[in-house]
Order: C-alpha cells, then structure tokens, then sequence
C-alpha cells in the first residue's frame, strides 16, 4: 500500500510547525492519507453503506406513492409523504450540495444509490464497449436542464408520483446503463447522469481531493513477482493524469496506489485557479451561465413571479385572437404536466407553454449580463482569447452553487414553517452564505484576472467587470428571498 512519506508534501515550511516539529500541513496531509487508505480497506463496509442507502431511497420514492395525497393538516411526523418530501428536497439535495463543497464528489462514491446500483449492474454487464454517443459533452448540460424544467412541469418537489417518474427513471436508466455497458464500471455516472455536471462543477471547492504524484507514479517500480496491481475505478478516471475533483467520486480504491495517490488538502481555490483554464470547456460554461444562474434561478422563482401571470395572459389573448379558446382550459396528464384536480392543482397547456417561455426569457437574461459581463471583463484582462473568457466563467461557481443551495432551502423553510418550526434564523443565514459566496467568487476572479492580465490598468478594469458580475449574481439570488 501507499507510503506516506511518498505522498505527503515533501517541502519543509509548507505549514507553520508544530510544537513536535512536523508542520502542520504534513500532519494534516498525513492524516488525510491514512483515511484514504482506510477506505481503501473498507470496501466491504462501504458497500453495506450503500447498500443502506439504496433501502432508504427506495421506501422514499415508493412508499409516497402508495397512500393517499396529505391534506392541508398532515404534517412531517403524521405523513409519510410530507416527511419524504421534508427529507429529499428539504435535506437530502441541500445536503449532498453543501458535501460537494466539503468533501468532493463523496457523496457519488460512497453514497449515492444510483451509481451503486449502475456499478453493482455492471457486474453482469453485457460488457460492451461504451459508444461516442454516450461520451458526448454536451449531455450533463442537457441532462441538467432537462430535468429541472420536466420537474417543474410535473411538479416534482410537490407529488410522490412525479418523483417517481424523475428520480426512479433515472434510477432505471442508470441500471440499464449499467448492465449493457462496461464491467463494474459507472458508465452512467461518468457520462448521462443528470447531475453529473453540477457535482463536477461544485466539488472543485472542496479543500481535499486525491492528489496523484506523478513523480512517485514514474519512480514506482514493479513488483519481484511481476504482478501489475489494479485499481478498478468505477467512474473511469484516467488515475495517472487526475488533477483535480470533477471526475472523482472519492470512493478512496486508488488509495496508495503505485505509491503516489493519496488523499490530500488543498485550497480551495486551487482546482479554480490552478486546473481549470488549462482547457476551455464551453460545456461547463454553459452550465454555470445557462444552467445555474438562468434556468435553475428561474425554476426556483416562477410561480411567484408576475412575469409568469403576464406571459400566460398574453398567450391566453393570442390564443382567443386565433380562435382556439378551447385549448385554453386543455389539461395533459399528470407525468406530462401536474394535473391533480382533486387537490385544485392543474396546469394548463397555456401554464405549461408560460413557464417554458419564463425560463427561456431568464436564461436569456443571464446570458447577456453574466456572459455577456464576463466577455466584457476577458477581453478587457487581455487581448480576446476564448480560454480567459471560460476560465473566469469557472469564478462564478461559488455564487452560483451557493445560489442553487439557498433555492432549494426555500422547501426546507417552507415545510419547517408550515409545521411550526421556529425559522427566524433562515434570513440572517441565508444573506451570510450569499455574502460569502459572493465574496468567494470575487477572489477566485481577481486570482484568475492577475494570471491573464500583465497590465495593472487592465487587471483594475477587468476586476471591475468580474464584480459587476458577481453583484448582479448575487443580487439575482437575493430577490428569490427579499423583494426589493
Ligand atoms: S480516482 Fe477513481 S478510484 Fe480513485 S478515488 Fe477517484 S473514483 Fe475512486
């Protein structure tokens, strides 16, 4: 297994030293180290976690399904329902968000029910070797945005039915995936699912990652006996050339392999700072723009929103002007658009159309001022090359991460409110995490802006544009919770 003194930082003075003499950045990397190789050894317990994991998912989204709709006066502790629906959308996704940030991509290693069941598919896998179809880049953008706006058509943050349809037709999808294509692979989490691209995103916070020496990689001599060790990861990382967190799942197998993978601190900022512009990554970009700050903003604030009433007048009027009244009161099924008359709960074909026409007008609306504000600042940074502008793209990750976050509180809140939870602190903790994220990206901005910007004059202008953006982000953010 690993050696330690291989993988820890090796330069004296990277940390203030102890009072034993060892800095303590290398305790802390030492002890890093030692849970990852624990890990390692824990793959039994690991799979009993998962395993765990997959009973509790399961009575989640089925057991809703199976009893009546709640009432008004059904409440977290007396329906199964409202408690699933407190524990998915009130903790569950909140959670494995902020995990992203803490811990990486933990979650899909260790966790997560889906990839754990694609990966033990696997296992009886027809083996086939994975097509260009399935590698494309694009898919976790579409994947995203797919699923957020079929969500809100069928309502899925309010009935186990369309929960079901999302989240077990996913699940579905993945054991499909899992058992045409690979062995013990997660051909699914790599490539289709549909948060694939948000948790690479957010887990370039995280102050850990498995770091890979690639001098200890090249040092590494065979065994006497010949015999290559394996390290099966699942999530198919090209282990020798890993940088950073976006394509690891954490789940700890490569642990001291070759002597030189170990999992180690690091900034924060570094995956951002120090990775990410080595390759323009368009797909990403549109993610965060499109993606985070314009359709999943949009889906958070839609049936609040004034604009929304608007454009559904105005297709009602269009729709009388043609003479096509009787589609106005048109209704579709429930997995189509929510359709629940016996709890007054019915979307229309014209509601359906307004809220598809609302997201496209706010994610328009974030790309000209975030895309369009970020373009502003790359070319006043340097001479215009594409690179810059999606490397400073990468900045806003905090502000939209955190913004996504305190979204989904709003059902937190919303369901701990109803049932008589005392929610004082929400607001005060809500304008600290905004401020910090904001905060956040603005450093990562000016970190990113002083590696591509020699002039000061230019360094001082394209800061200033990344503010602007940051700022509009989060003022964004902030009308979801204070109208102004
Ligand atoms: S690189 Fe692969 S094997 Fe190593 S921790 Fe990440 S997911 Fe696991």
């Amino acid at each position: 297994m690993v050696s330690h003194a291989a993988t820890a930082p090796e330069a004296p003075g990277d940390g203030v030293t102890s009072s034993v003499g060892i800095p303590w950045r290398t305790r802390l990397d030492l002890a890093f180290a030692a849970l990852g190789e624990r890990m390692a050894r824990s793959r039994r317990l690991i799979v009993g976690v998962q395993w765990a994991v997959v009973g509790i998912y399961a009575v989640l989204i089925v057991v809703p399904t199976l009893v009546p709709l709640p009432g008004r006066l059904d409440h977290v502790w007396n329906h199964v329902t409202v408690f699933a629906q407190f524990v998915f959308w009130g903790i569950w996704w909140p959670g494995v968000l902020i995990s992203m940030i803490l811990f990486g991509r933990l979650w899909c290693g260790v966790l997560c029910p889906e990839g754990a069941l694609s990966e033990r598919a696997s296992r009886f896998s027809l083996g086939r070797a994975v097509p260009r179809w399935i590698t494309w880049k694009g898919w976790p953008f579409v994947g995203f945005l797919g699923t957020t706006i079929y969500g809100q058509m069928i309502s899925v943050y309010q009935y186990p039915a369309a929960v079901l349809v999302i989240l077990g037709g996913s699940t579905c999808a993945a054991i499909v995936v899992g058992l045409v294509y690979g062995r013990d692979k997660r051909v699914w989490c790599r490539y289709l699912c549909p948060v694939n691209g948000v948790f690479a995103l957010v887990s370039k916070l995280a102050p850990i990652h498995f770091r890979v020496d690639r001098a200890a990689w090249d040092r590494w001599e065979k065994p006497a006996d010949g015999r290559l060790p394996h390290v099966d990861c699942a999530p198919l990382v090209p282990l020798r050339r890993l940088e950073g967190n976006s394509p690891c799942h954490m789940c700890g197998r490569c642990s001291g392999f070759r002597d030189a993978v170990a999992l180690s601190s690091r900034s924060p900022n570094h995956e951002i700072v120090e990775v990410a512009g080595r390759e323009p990554k368009p797909w990403e970009s549109a993610l965060i723009i499109l993606g985070l700050l314009g359709v999943a903003a949009g889906a958070f604030r839609w049936t609040g929103s004034a604009l929304w009433v608007d454009i559904k007048q105005a297709l009602a009027e269009h729709l009388i002007d043609l003479g096509a009244e009787r589609l106005l009161d048109l209704s579709l099924p429930w997995w189509i658009l929510t359709n629940y008359p016996e709890k007054n709960d019915v979307m229309t074909v014209v509601d359906g159309a307004a809220l598809i026409v609302f997201l496209g007008l706010e994610t328009a609306i974030a790309a000209i001022l975030f895309a369009g504000g970020t373009a502003l600042a790359a070319a006043l940074a340097a001479p215009w090359r594409r690179e810059v502008f999606h490397h400073l793209v990468q900045t806003l990750i905090p502000i939209a991460a955190v913004g996504v976050i305190l979204g989904l509180s709003m059902t937190t809140v919303s369901l701990a409110r109803a049932d008589g939870f005392d929610v004082a602190l929400a607001d005060p903790l809500r304008l600290t995490a905004l401020t910090g994220a904001a905060i956040w990206s603005a450093v990562l901005a000016r970190a990113v802006v002083r590696r591509h910007a020699v002039d000061p004059t230019r360094r001082r202008l394209a800061g200033a544009a990344m503010i602007g953006v940051i700022g509009l982000a989060a003022a964004d953010w902030a009308t979801l919770f204070w109208t102004p």
